[in-house]
């Protein structure tokens, strides 16, 4: 954008905002244009509104000078992009002043939250009240959030952890400034707001979900009760095995014995990366590590609960698992919960956000991990690439031998994870992960991701969420939805304002 039409946007904004809450020094600036893997947006402003009426003035305003916002409620899309836009030149609109837990009803098992607000708040903010309930909660920061994670369609640990699934009654901040509310909650004093996903009519709660056509201000999250005995297994699977455990699995959690979001699946690479480090002297500082070449085997591993509403609802779930999972290729492993320390028992809690699994981005790294990892503070290279697959087997086996074969090639460790949603679908999470202070490696990572992408999309497989590394990198359809999709973008944002170039497929040939 011209130079003029941003000084005065800046000057406006600064009016409606207070100097104070709009940056534009350099150092904080070029920070916000850091991500966890080669960047090379400017960024020419961070606004931090305080509330949603400054939300919607920092929207007219940005209409009124043709000066794009792209918005964030903290920022911690590590791997995925972090706070930097998809396009050149947008401001951050900054949501985390806006961290208010709005409403809280226990019987009901819900909260209502403002954009800033975190996992790690709202998990104190239940454990002060002593609730009965739990958040599902991601393995991402802790201080990433509540709501965010939700529009992005992430995942989280436990029953609701499906997190778009179970949330309602968003108020959104269009990009003209107006204000809507989503479900019943655009009728006033509705009792089911909070409670009922849907409303009347057309649900248009999806169009504010991995888009770029209105700013998210307040969402009703819904939490879990707490089991009365949580049944933890956990389970290391052969080597060639995962195919056939896949398979063995699928009945548990279509009968929802298992429910979905409930157990994770690693391979040995992402299980090594979090206990521990790259082997550089078993290596001699040769990449990539091979545990097949050195242990013969690359098992992979399985942890699992079941959220019983009794100690006698447990036992009879752990026949049945016992029965369908053990076996001569899998070790599976009930966890006494009786027997453990308190210590252990904690580790275990459910809803507690916890650091540990951002260990797996420091593998690559000499230095020290520190006890507040931050991949990004820290030049860790991370990039997610997040395909889908149906719940299937020899889907499975397929696809993690092609991703293994190509990250290979590139001389990186193939960090590959995923969790059923439900008895149909899998989430698959593959994690390149490398070192940004060795010259090459932000380029060798990032041709790795592509031609990761390239090869599963030719294979009919396509991820569930997009970075800002891969938002034009979808095949073209020969069907109408990219083009009503503009006709959206056309009507609610006719200057292009919000987030151009966020998962609106503007680079996608016009086909009809
Ligand atoms: C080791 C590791 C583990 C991870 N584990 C998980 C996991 O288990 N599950 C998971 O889902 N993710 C995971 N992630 C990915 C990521 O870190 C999380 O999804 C994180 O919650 C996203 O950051 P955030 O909550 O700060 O969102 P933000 O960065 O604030 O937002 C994400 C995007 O959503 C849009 N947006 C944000 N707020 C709004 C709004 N109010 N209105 C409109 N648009 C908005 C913006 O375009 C923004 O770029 C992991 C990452 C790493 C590195």
């Amino acid at each position: 954008m011209d130079a003029e039409r941003l000084t005065a946007a800046l000057g406006a904004w600064r009016a409606a905002l207070g100097d104070e809450a709009v940056h534009t020094d350099a150092a904080a600036t070029a920070a916000a244009g850091i991500a966890t893997f080669d960047t090379t947006q400017t960024i020419p402003a961070i606004l931090y509104p305080a509330s949603v009426d400054q939300v919607r003035e920092c929207l007219r305003i940005a209409n009124r000078y043709r000066a794009p916002l792209y918005p964030i409620s903290t920022g911690k899309n590590w791997g995925l992009g972090s706070r930097v836009p998809p396009r050149d030149g947008c401001a951050v609109l900054d949501l985390s002043r806006l961290n208010r837990i709005l409403d809280f009803d226990e019987k009901l098992a819900c909260v209502t939250v403002e954009p800033g607000v975190t996992f790690h708040q709202l998990h104190r903010f239940l454990a002060d009240r002593k609730s009965a309930l739990f958040a599902a909660v991601t393995g991402g920061s802790p201080y990433g959030s509540v709501l965010a994670n939700a529009l992005e369609r992430g995942d989280g640990e436990g029953p609701c952890g499906d997190r778009a699934a179970h949330v309602a009654g968003l108020e959104v901040v269009l990009p003209n400034g107006e204000v809507i509310h989503t479900g019943f909650a655009r009728f006033d004093g509705n009792r089911s707001a909070k409670t009922n996903r849907w409303g009347v009519g057309p649900a248009l709660d999806g169009l504010f979900m991995q888009s770029n056509l209105g700013v998210v201000t307040r969402m009703t999250v819904w939490l879990s009760p707490k089991p009365a005995y949580q049944l933890c297994f956990t389970c290391k699977i052969a080597d060639g095995a995962i195919g056939t455990f896949v398979d063995a699995l699928r009945p548990l959690v279509l009968h929802e014995l298992i429910r979905g979001n409930c157990i994770t699946l690693w391979n040995s690479y992402k299980f090594l990366a979090r206990a521990g480090r790259y082997p550089w002297s078993l290596t001699q500082g040769k990449t990539p590590f091979s545990l097949r070449e050195v242990k013969g085997a690359e098992p992979w591993f399985a942890a699992g609960s079941v959220y019983c509403a009794s100690r006698e609802a447990g036992t009879a779930a752990q026949t049945v698992i016992a029965q369908a999972l053990g076996g001569r290729t899998s070790e599976l492993n009930f966890i006494d919960t009786a027997s453990l320390t308190p210590e252990l028992l904690a580790m275990l809690e459910p809803g507690v956000p916890r650091e540990q699994n951002l260990r797996t981005t420091y593998w690559r790294k000499r230095c020290e991990i520190p006890d507040d990892p931050d991949p990004q503070r820290d030049r860790c290279g991370v990039i997610w690439l997040c395909p889908v697959l149906p719940f299937d087997g020899a889907s499975l086996l397929e696809v993690a031998g092609i991703v293994e074969g190509i990250v290979r090639k590139h001389a990186l460790e193939p960090q590959i994870g995923f969790n059923p949603t439900s008895g149909r679908n899998l989430n698959m999470y593959i994690t390149l992960v490398y070192d940004r202070d060795v010259a090459g490696e932000d380029a060798r990572a990032m041709a790795c991701h592509d031609e990761l992408l390239q090869a599963l999309a030719t294979r009919g497989v396509l991820p569930y969420r997009l970075g800002i590394q891969s938002m034009d990198k979808l095949p073209p359809t020969d069907d109408g939805y990219t083009a009503l999709l503009r006709i959206l973008k056309q009507t609610l944002d006719p200057n292009d304002i919000l987030a151009p170039g966020r998962y609106d497929f503007r680079e996608s040939p016009e086909t009809k």
